[in-house]
């Protein structure tokens, strides 16, 4: 039998945890973390001691891949965020979460930040009226972001909408309209993955 690899369920099995890779499957007993939580590989079932720098590496990675975010970019959002009031850990997952194509997964419409992201790249939505085909869009409170008008028959949106699960405190959804509004920003306590942000903050800070 051919031996199962799948790339995101791989990083998933890496770091231990489920990051939510691949939308409908990860709430399923597919998700190879529920069947083969180990690291891939030959040896992935011993899993070494990791030094205080691999375990601040580790952290970083495992954010990045959460959010789907490249290396340069996730280093400028660091930048962003450390150069804001208030705890520089806290402000990067507070910018994290609120680019757009996090926002429309949160919101539902898409049941993965990947299918998200194409979403978005497709141009299949506006944030206040104008049209935004740029994932890395950071909203702001008091945003509306709607499907367009010309998308609205888009079956699989509306089937994710309707089989959505919860959407977040800060996000309020009007599945009539496919619509959703950003009530406040995610603060800390929003972030429903375990993430020791400290970690991040004291690799980039080395
Ligand atoms: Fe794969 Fe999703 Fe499970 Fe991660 S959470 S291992 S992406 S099925």
């Amino acid at each position: 039998m051919a031996r199962y690899t799948d790339e995101q369920c791989r990083i998933c099995r890496r770091e231990g945890q489920k990051l939510f890779l691949k939308g409908t499957r990860c709430f399923t007993d597919k998700c190879s973390i529920a069947r083969r939580n180990y690291a891939p590989g030959q040896h992935g079932q011993k899993r070494a001691k990791l030094s205080e720098y691999g375990t601040q590496l580790r952290e970083k990675q495992k954010t990045k891949s959460y959010y789907g975010v490249g290396e340069k970019q996730f280093r400028g959002y660091f930048e962003m965020a450390s150069n804001k009031k208030g705890v520089t850990g806290e402000n990067l997952l507070q910018i994290l979460e609120s680019r757009l194509d996090n926002v429309v997964y949160r919101l539902g419409f898409g049941t993965s930040r990947a299918q998200a992201r194409q979403f978005v790249n497709h141009g299949q939505f506006e944030v206040n009226g104008q049209k935004v085909d740029i994932p890395s869009y950071l909203v702001k409170a008091g945003d509306v972001i709607t499907v367009r008008e010309n998308k609205k028959d888009n079956a699989t949106i509306k089937a994710n909408v309707e089989n959505a699960r919860p959407v977040p405190a800060w996000l309020e959804l009007n599945n009539e309209t496919l619509s959703g509004k950003v009530v406040r920003l995610a603060s800390r306590e929003d972030v429903d993955i375990a993430i020791e942000e400290h970690l991040i903050v004291e690799l980039y800070s080395k």
